[in-house]
């Protein structure tokens, strides 16, 4: 590994115990990774894949199996401390005491980390998330997005060279969305590095310059996103015909081809061997009366569907 590495895990393994209810549940069967420091590092992976066993490892609220956590040179089994202090951890649960204000609760958590009290940074890290004219006010009565940003508020009080993110976007409104990840930008841009789970592959492609995926536990894929997308190098597109097809035109059915729910015709294509002019060409020399075009990226599905069948 790059001595560039800010983080790896090795091997991390966590095997849940049985329950009641629940058989045990190896959620991660030996994830390796590597953060590059300066990076914005998207986890990426569908509901259930172990995004969120591997942060709660690492935020020490999940222990794990076997394997190692090693940040910067520093194993966190023997320096907890140390490398604990370098984590700035966001769950994906919003857990906060609803008694006390923001401004309280940063103060809590700086003393937790022994941030000395002219070091600390509580008014400044408020305003930075629009949370500045709420500081004093009782944590229960503030809404789901403030909670969510005093979230984010609290992991950045010992200002961690590592920021995680849990799906902070996850259920949160587009203005929201916006403002939490131009903050994100301008934290990285300062040079700490990030990493985010979430499960909308746009916002990893928009968001971040290395990704990892994970799927039952295991990474399957994990490279910088240029990389990946290039791999993938696969796109939809759609020709909307002045009326609707009922079948697909015999000269298009070597090409990848489907039917949309409104009949229109659906190419998948690989943008590095054939550009969209060409196989409109194509398509109108099928015979089709082609009224409108649109392209559609390749998502996280894709590839998904490339990895696993490839
Ligand atoms: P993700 O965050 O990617 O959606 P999780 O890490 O939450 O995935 O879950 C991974 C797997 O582990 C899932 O099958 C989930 O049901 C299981 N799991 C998560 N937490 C527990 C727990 N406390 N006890 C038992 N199984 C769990
Ligand atoms: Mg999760």
């Amino acid at each position: 590994f790059p001595y560039t590495t800010l983080f790896r895990s090795i091997g991390l393994t966590k095997t849940y115990a049985a329950s009641k209810k629940m058989p045990a549940k190896q959620a991660l069967k030996g994830i390796d990774l590597a953060i590059p420091r300066g990076s914005i590092f998207g986890l990426l992976g569908p509901n259930g894949a172990g995004k969120s066993t591997f942060i709660n490892i690492l935020a020490g609220l999940v222990n794990k199996t076997s394997g190692s956590v090693n940040v910067w040179g520093i194993d966190a089994d023997k320096h907890p401390r140390e490398s604990r202090a370098a984590l700035g951890i966001v769950p994906q649960e919003i857990n906060m005491d609803p008694f006390f204000t923001p401004r309280e609760t940063l103060e809590l958590m700086a003393g937790f980390y022994g941030v000395p009290a002219t070091e600390r940074r509580t008014d400044e890290i408020l305003d930075a998330l629009g949370l500045g004219d709420k500081k004093h006010a009782y944590v229960r009565q503030l809404s789901g997005g403030m909670k969510r940003r005093l979230m984010v508020a609290k992991a950045l009080v010992h200002t961690p060279p590592i920021l995680i993110l849990d799906e902070p976007t996850a259920g949160v409104d587009v203005e929201l969305r916006r403002s939490l990840w131009e903050y994100v930008r301008k934290l990285n841009a300062a040079g700490t590095t990030v990493v985010l789970t979430t499960h909308y592959l746009e916002e990893a492609q928009e968001m971040c310059d290395t990704i990892a995926i994970i799927n039952h536990g295991q990474v399957i894929a994990h490279d910088s996103k240029r990389n990946l997308m290039k791999q993938l190098d696969s796109k939809e597109v759609v020709f909307k015909s002045r009326a609707p097809l009922s079948t697909i035109p015999a000269a298009l059915q070597e090409t990848e081809s489907r039917l949309d729910e409104e009949g229109s015709l659906v190419l998948r294509f690989q943008p590095s061997k054939i550009g969209v002019p060409e196989l409109l060409d194509r398509v109108r020399t099928a015979g089709l009366d082609v009224v409108d075009i649109s392209t559609r990226e390749a998502d996280l599905e894709d590839v998904f569907r490339s990895l696993t069948t490839a």
